[in-house]
């Protein structure tokens, strides 16, 4: 406790990131506590249809983390043994590992460079190839463990707060008849051409770690517009219980996934905020930018142009390639300025090379992505003071490399 400031006992002079909470959340979880529910309970009703109503969706159905909540979606959809669901590996490991968990294989896809996200010509050869079997379907089989089939969804990350480009994902899934399943962990509040995240898939989540755009401490919520999934979904999060099931009735294997009320009135009260949240963040941003274009070798994000509504979530920049990205990490650290390579690609965390048997090189523009970037300290409470301090030690040791 009281070290948030230090890591590997070194004084930082800002935190990584930091989450936005005011008398209104304090009172909102305090009125829990003064209660005698604190679970199961009318804060997650009215957290879920905050969601709901915030993005358009029929469904809202709060769950103890995004992790949890992409699981219920791959168990909605159908996921089974051996199923083929087309991902990416330029993500937080959570999108990837819900497939394992059902025996499922995610099939990974190379991204676009410029956002992150999967490079939607890539999916649609995937996919047709994947549905033509053979020789065909090898070329994106891992070198072991993918063998089976057939494949089922297609699960799409809305990198660092950005929508990927649904409009080519959609007529994917449509044409081969899969689940578009949205992990929109981080872009609560962003748009696709006028689209909501969270509207874009068939189900989606988000997720509400500390760092995220809204927090519940942990948690998530699943968003969708079909009622039966949505049931589904409700009877998983709570131990396979139907509607009508009495207490210790339980027609499915489920699961506990529930969100308990201290969460949900934290939720709640953050969500009465999500525009101010959403403005101090993209200000934020803003004011990195603005300080960025001096600094040589550095690229500040870009949003693509279908993105009608950036929600940042992190702010992570791309140095040129002759730089190390490390050592440049290591030296801001020695600074004081806390950061974080983002991402890891998935496929060369030591399991999936073990279990997939992948190797450096299988995905040239996800890795390079994974070389170049970092995330800066970002979050809705920083100040224009701590964006300068940062941005004034990292000009200083890139000058000194
Ligand atoms: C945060 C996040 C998740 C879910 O994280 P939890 O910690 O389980 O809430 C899933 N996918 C992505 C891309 C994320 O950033």
């Amino acid at each position: 406790m009281g070290d948030a400031l230090k890591s590997e006992g070194q004084e930082m002079l800002v935190p990584m990131s930091a989450p936005d909470i005011t008398d209104r959340e304090r009172e909102a979880v305090a009125a829990v506590l003064n209660s005698e529910r604190l679970s199961i309970g009318p804060y997650v009703e009215a957290f879920e249809r905050s969601i709901a109503e915030y993005v358009g969706a029929e469904h809202a159905i709060a769950v103890n983390s995004g992790t949890t909540g992409l699981h219920l979606c791959v168990r909605a959809a159908g996921v089974a043994d051996g199923d083929w669901v087309i991902t990416t590996p330029f993500s937080f490991v959570a999108s990837a590992n819900v497939m394992l968990y059902e025996r499922a294989v995610p099939i990974f896809v190379d991204v676009d460079p410029q956002t992150g996200n999967l490079d939607p010509e890539l999916v649609r050869s995937a996919a047709a190839d994947l549905a033509a079997g053979g020789e065909r379907a090898k070329r994106w089989l891992p070198r072991r463990g993918g063998a089976s089939g057939p494949l089922k969804a297609l699960l799409s990350v809305d990198v660092f707060g950005q929508p990927a480009d649904y409009e080519s994902l959609r007529s994917v899934a449509d044409e081969h008849g899969l689940a578009l399943i949205e992990d929109s962990c981080e872009a609560l509040g962003a748009a696709y051409r006028g689209v909501a995240a969270g509207k874009l898939g068939d189900m989606a989540v988000f997720a509400f770690y500390p760092n995220k755009q809204i927090t519940t401490g942990e948690g998530g919520v699943i968003v969708c517009d079909d009622g039966e999934a949505a049931a589904l979904m409700r009877s998983l999060r709570n131990q396979g219980r139907a509607p009508g099931d009495r207490w210790l009735e339980h027609t499915l294997l489920g699961y506990n996934y529930r969100m308990d009320e201290m969460s949900a009135a934290l939720g709640w009260a953050q969500m009465a905020r999500i525009e101010e949240l959403l403005a101090k963040r993209a200000q934020v941003a803003r004011w990195y930018a603005d300080r960025l274009v001096a600094i040589e070798g550095v690229e500040a994000p870009d949003a693509a142009e279908t993105t009608t509504a950036m929600s940042w979530f992190v702010y992570v920049v791309r140095f040129a390639a002759e730089l190390d990205r490390d050592l440049v990490a290591q030296r801001l650290h020695a600074a004081g300025i806390p950061s974080r390579p983002y991402f890891a690609p998935i496929h060369l965390q030591p399991y999936f090379r073990e279990r997939f048997g992948y190797q450096p090189g299988d995905f040239p523009v996800v890795e390079d992505l994974g070389r170049r970037s970092l995330a800066l300290p970002f979050s809705s409470v920083m100040t224009e003071g701590q964006v300068a301090l940062v941005c004034e030690k990292l000009a200083g040791v890139l000058a000194a490399l």
